[in-house]
């Protein structure tokens, strides 16, 4: 099936606007039937007539998380229940859980999006499609699933964990592309390289589809190394129905956002204003054509900036540079704000190393310490000297990198905490003194 949507993907800028004006004015229009935009709008004085061009969009309020956990459960539905087919629920590890519902269409929309992400990456209806993610209320299983069903790829939903059956289920049914997070192929090529499986010679891998939680560019390389693929940054979140949100095309050089779904705005996390172009804040995305849960003007939390010019690949949509990771996700320390990324980007350009590591802030003597373990790679030497002049090697780039000096351990392969989903790369004993 074709999935190049090149009419829609390749609109001029002012019929995209124009589209997405009148997107906006319906999704008002919807959003007003949801109790929780009922009565914000009612407030505001917000009617789908108060949008008559894109920058009208400025008069509408934002909407964050707390307001999510608050409507728990339904308090955003904006179609009655019996026209719901699907809802998906975050965890709620801090508080109530957020809860997003959809409609058939919703659900076909959503799979058409996937599908067009993954065709821009080159995947067919002759690929053999893996899918490593947690199926269930995580939305990069079903998310894909569908995607990639509709795309006529003949779909694997291996789900998560398991790494011997994952490397059976690739190698017995030709296995050409996967959908995985960056920690996950990390450690996936380890057990690889463990049962003497060459995935450059032995497996017919070639294109990863690969996101759920930041990376940097230097993890992405030496993924595409050792698993001789070509890996494409994927972005979404549940709240933006999951996987499909933004993705990147062929170029490798930043991540479309898919202008016909969403309105993308960035903006000082603290102001609330626009960052102009290249300049890094907070993505506000708002939802064009959700029926049964419209979503305006929604803080992500996440950060990234829109990226100038045309891509090269004649895609009209805007693009956004790689995640740097969630505002929460920053770490402050000796006044220095540092994301985990940065410490990654640094960490993967040394070769002896594996790619599992584990960031720790602890107190010391009334002052916070910064220490870095990270897994040495396997065929690397145990001689001492070696190690020694590799420790200060990493420290300094590190330091370089971060203008603190952090500790730095390395350990054996394998013995940093993997986790089955999103890795924990932070923890913080800071905050229990
Ligand atoms: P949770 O909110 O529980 O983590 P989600 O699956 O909805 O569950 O996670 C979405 C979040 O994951 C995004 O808001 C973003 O922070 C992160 N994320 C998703 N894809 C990427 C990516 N390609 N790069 C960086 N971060 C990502
Ligand atoms: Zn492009």
């Amino acid at each position: 099936m074709e999935y190049w949507q090149k009419e829609l993907e390749t609109m001029p800028r002012p019929a995209l606007e124009k589209l997405q004006t009148e997107r906006l004015r319906e999704t008002v229009a919807r959003a007003s039937a949801a109790p929780f935009y009922a009565e914000v709008f009612a407030r505001e004085g917000i009617t789908p007539e108060s949008i008559t061009s894109l920058r009208d969009l400025q008069k509408l309020p934002f909407t964050t998380k707390e307001d999510l956990r608050e409507s728990y459960p339904y308090g955003m539905a904006a179609i009655p229940l019996e026209k719901c087919v699907r809802l998906h629920s975050s965890s709620g590890t801090t508080g109530n859980p957020t809860v997003v519902l959809h409609s058939q269409r919703d659900l076909d929309a959503w799979a058409d999006q996937v599908a067009r992400c993954m065709y821009m990456v080159g995947i067919r209806d002759t690929d053999v499609f893996q899918n490593t993610s947690g199926y269930g209320m995580f939305t990069g299983g079903l998310g894909f699933q569908y995607g990639a069903e509709k795309l006529g790829a003949l779909t694997v939903p291996a789900a998560a964990g398991n790494s011997k059956r994952q490397i059976k289920f690739i190698m017995d049914f030709g296995t050409t592309s996967l959908h995985i997070i960056p920690s996950y192929a990390a450690r996936l090529t380890e057990a690889m390289q463990e049962e003497g499986i060459d995935p450059v010679r032995d497996t017919k891998l070639r294109v990863i589809c690969m996101g759920a939680e930041p990376h940097s560019e230097e993890q992405r390389r030496r993924i595409e190394k050792m698993l001789g693929v070509k890996a494409y940054n994927c972005f979404g979140m549940s709240e933006m129905n999951g996987p499909g949100v933004a993705f990147e095309c062929t170029e490798q050089n930043g991540l479309h956002i898919w202008e016909d779904y969403v309105i993308a705005e960035i903006v000082d996390p603290e102001t609330l204003e626009p960052m102009p172009e290249g300049e890094v804040g907070e993505l506000v995305l708002t939802t064009l054509n959700r029926e049964a849960m419209p979503l305006v003007r929604y803080r992500t939390r996440d950060l990234t900036c829109f990226l100038p010019g045309e891509c090269a690949c004649g895609r009209t949509h805007r693009r956004i540079a790689r995640l740097r990771g969630r505002s929460d996700d920053m770490i402050i320390i000796k006044g220095v704000n540092i994301f985990p990324v940065q410490i990654e980007k640094i960490l993967m350009q040394f070769g002896e190393l594996g790619g599992n590591y584990l960031i720790t802030l602890d107190t010391v003597n009334g002052s916070d310490e910064l220490t870095v373990e990270v897994e040495l790679n396997d065929l690397f030497t145990d001689d001492y000297s070696e190690l020694q002049r590799l420790t200060k090697d990493i420290i300094h780039s590190l330091k370089n990198e971060l203008l603190i000096t952090p500790r730095l351990k390395l350990v054996a392969r394998g013995s940093l905490p993997v986790s089955e989903g999103k890795a924990v790369r932070v923890k913080d004993f800071r905050k229990l003194i």
